[in-house]
């Protein structure tokens, strides 16, 4: 007799959830069609990570967890954010690999037999990536397109334009990520940066089922300078240069103004370039004081060593 368990395999699935009472049971029930359709080779083991949702969220995953096995949960103190959550369910999964999801269906479960079947190929991973940003405000994929160019200009971690973090891991790929300690968690890049052999699958971009994207242009904006500090020192060799170039731009100004005093003597003009001239320097300076200051706020977080995650409940 064939002997299922020699070949049988556990694909952990990581949800971080922020206020998604609605999405949680139509994302379990399209998850378990393709348990079903993947079932008995591999065993899925659902992992949500509630991250202080204000709405039903964790009653309705007290409920899931009651009523299936292989459903667990954890819950925060607090809302960490997406990077948190999904650190505590990489931590917690123990599966043979690790996919991590939206719970608003907005990563189609579907894709997991075909990301599966790759990774059989000898992928280590296989990640996803829209095809087209349609249902997307167009001023959100300007933004989002700039940032991927200008990232992808200055940071040495390539990072792929629409990659989703829907993808499937690994044994070995998720503990390469867990060794990366760092409590700003910037899993774009982290997951960029661990490299390992990548196969992208494209698929059409979708809205989610139901509730609200928690993402503001401000919240989105300030994720991505996250991304540029966390990711590159451009900003710092920018500052410096500008720094230096101006710096040796007024020596030669300073020894241009000396010889004409010398040669022509002296009149009080100019006063109104001067005046520029101090300023235009002056912001210089303070911008590259704030990007310093950014990076500065970034070590300061870090020797904290804080938790990342507080985790209230488990079920
Ligand atoms: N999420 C989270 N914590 C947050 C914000 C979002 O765990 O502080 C979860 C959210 O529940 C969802 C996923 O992260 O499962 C992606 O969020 P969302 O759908 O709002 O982002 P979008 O798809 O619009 O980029
Ligand atoms: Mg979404």
């Amino acid at each position: 007799m064939k002997d299922d368990t020699a070949i049988m395999k556990k694909l952990s699935i990581v949800v971080p959830c922020y206020n998604e009472e609605k999405t949680i049971r139509p994302f379990l029930e399209a998850c378990q069609r393709v348990e079903h359709q993947m079932a008995p080779d591999v065993l899925f083991d659902y992992l949500f990570v509630n991250d202080g949702s204000k709405d039903e969220t964790l009653d309705t995953l007290r409920e899931v967890a009651r009523l299936y096995d292989n459903v667990h949960y954890f819950s925060f103190s607090r809302n960490f954010g997406k990077e948190a959550a999904l650190l505590a369910g990489l931590e917690a999964a123990d599966g043979d690999f690790v996919t991590v999801m939206d719970a608003d269906l907005q990563d189609p479960p579907e894709l997991l037999v075909d990301m599966y079947q790759k990774i059989q190929e000898g992928y280590d991973v296989v990640g996803t990536r829209r095809s087209d940003r349609t249902g997307e405000p167009a001023i959100r994929s300007f933004f989002a397109k700039t940032f991927y160019w200008l990232i992808n200009k200055i940071s040495s971690t390539e990072m792929v334009d629409g990659a989703r973090d829907f993808r499937l891991m690994t044994r070995q790929v998720v503990d390469s990520i867990l060794e990366l300690n760092e409590v700003n968690r910037f899993s774009k890049g982290i997951f960029a940066w661990v490299g390992y052999n990548v196969y992208y699958i494209s698929y059409e971009n979708r809205d989610r089922i139901a509730g609200e994207t928690s993402w503001s242009f401000w919240s989105l904006l300030r994720y991505s300078m996250d991304g540029f500090i966390n990711f590159s020192e451009a900003p710092l060799n920018i500052a410096t240069w500008t720094g230096s170039i101006s710096f040796i731009v007024s020596i030669f100004g300073i020894l241009f103004i000396v010889f004409r005093k010398l040669l022509f003597g002296d009149a009080v003009t100019g006063w109104a370039s001067l005046v520029s001239i101090i300023l235009f320097i002056g912001g210089l300076q303070l911008l590259a004081l704030g990007i310093i200051g950014k990076y500065i706020a970034k070590i300061f977080l870090e020797t904290k060593k804080r938790p990342v995650y507080i985790i209230k409940e488990k079920g």
